[in-house]
């Protein structure tokens, strides 16, 4: 309701329209439902779906957790909808903590089981989350504690990082770099980060986002931009990860523009463990079999 009011205050005209009953209403059922993810958590209804990432020879070399938020009477709820809903209602910080833990045990588990110990795993993290004055520290104590290994785990950050106060922000991500931690840069292209700023981030992996590689057959300025981001990331020695790949056109295209790894539904929808793991043999069975030596 605070930011409602607030958003009112500062919308001007476009006020009215925030005491619209039936909005605010819809306002405070999201925010309700919102207020349920302690609870959620309790009863087992947050999950982790994985989504491979696959190199330029066609193999899975790492996965996304995305979280969902399974509901008894609703359905499924995205990260989408229930990520800025538990940063309104003020429990990202709970959410967030119960994906690192997830994560990381998951991560743990995989490095014992032969067909996923080479995989890394990338767990997205918000803003309001790198903010935490404890969020360092309670990312090590979750790593040491499942016993993952912490050069397989990769956080994914919003390019949002860079509106607030980036130095801090540098210096606590620099203390998981030195722990091994890998840091991606989510969504590059759609935010206010700049060139400069993008230096200060010890960063190893940058994502271009979906809507660049959308029209990416068709569209010449979308080629132009994933073209200069690409070339930008292998300039600075990073990994450079398209996102939203759904054709094989589109990689194709990115493959021919120097782009080294993939992400989307042309691969892999976000799946569950059981899913993943026969995804991945599906995925990592040689395309021809290796010729027969003639005797
Ligand atoms: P993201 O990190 O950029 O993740 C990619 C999103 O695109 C995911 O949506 C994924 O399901 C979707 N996607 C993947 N491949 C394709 C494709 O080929 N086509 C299309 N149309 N979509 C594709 P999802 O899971 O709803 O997540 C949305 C956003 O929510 C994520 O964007 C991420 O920023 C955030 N998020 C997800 N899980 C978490 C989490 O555990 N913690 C935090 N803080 N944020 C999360
Ligand atoms: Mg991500
Ligand atoms: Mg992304
Ligand atoms: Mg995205």
């Amino acid at each position: 309701a605070d930011i409602a009011m607030y958003q009112a205050k500062t919308a001007g005209r476009n006020a009215l329209c925030f005491f619209d009953p039936t909005l605010q209403k819809e306002h405070n059922s999201r925010l309700r439902q919102a207020k349920d993810i302690n609870g959620a958590i309790g009863r087992g209804e947050l999950h982790l779906l994985f989504q491979p990432q696959i190199d330029a020879e066609d193999r899975v070399v790492s996965a996304e957790a995305l979280l969902r938020w399974r509901q008894p009477e609703r359905g499924t709820v995205s990260a989408a909808e229930l990520i800025p809903q538990a940063i309104e209602a003020g429990l990202i910080a709970t959410v967030g903590r119960w994906v690192m833990e997830e994560a990381c045990n998951r991560l743990a588990a995989w490095s014992r089981e032969p067909d996923l110990a080479e995989l890394t795993l990338a767990v997205n993290v918000s803003l309001q989350q790198v903010q935490q004055t404890d969020f360092v520290p309670e990312v090590l104590s979750i790593l040491k504690a499942s016993g993952a290994d912490p050069t397989r785990l990769r956080l994914e950050l919003p390019e949002r990082l860079f509106t607030d106060d980036i130095d801090t922000i540098a210096v606590k991500l620099q203390v998981l770099r030195w722990h091994g931690v890998g840091l991606a840069l989510d969504d590059f292209g759609t935010g206010q980060g700049s060139l400069r700023r993008l230096q200060q981030l010890p960063l190893d992996q940058i994502k271009i986002d979906a809507c660049f590689v959308r029209g990416l057959a068709d569209d010449t300025n979308d080629a132009t931009v994933a073209r200069a981001i690409i070339a930008m990331g292998q300039a600075l020695g990073l990994t450079v990860v398209a996102e939203g790949v759904e054709r094989a056109d589109q990689r194709q295209r990115l493959l021919d523009l120097g782009c080294q790894r993939f992400q989307g539904y042309l691969f892999s929808r976000p799946v569950p463990q059981g899913a993943l793991r026969s995804r991945l043999k599906t995925l990592n069975r040689p395309k021809r079999e290796a010729p027969q030596v003639a005797d």
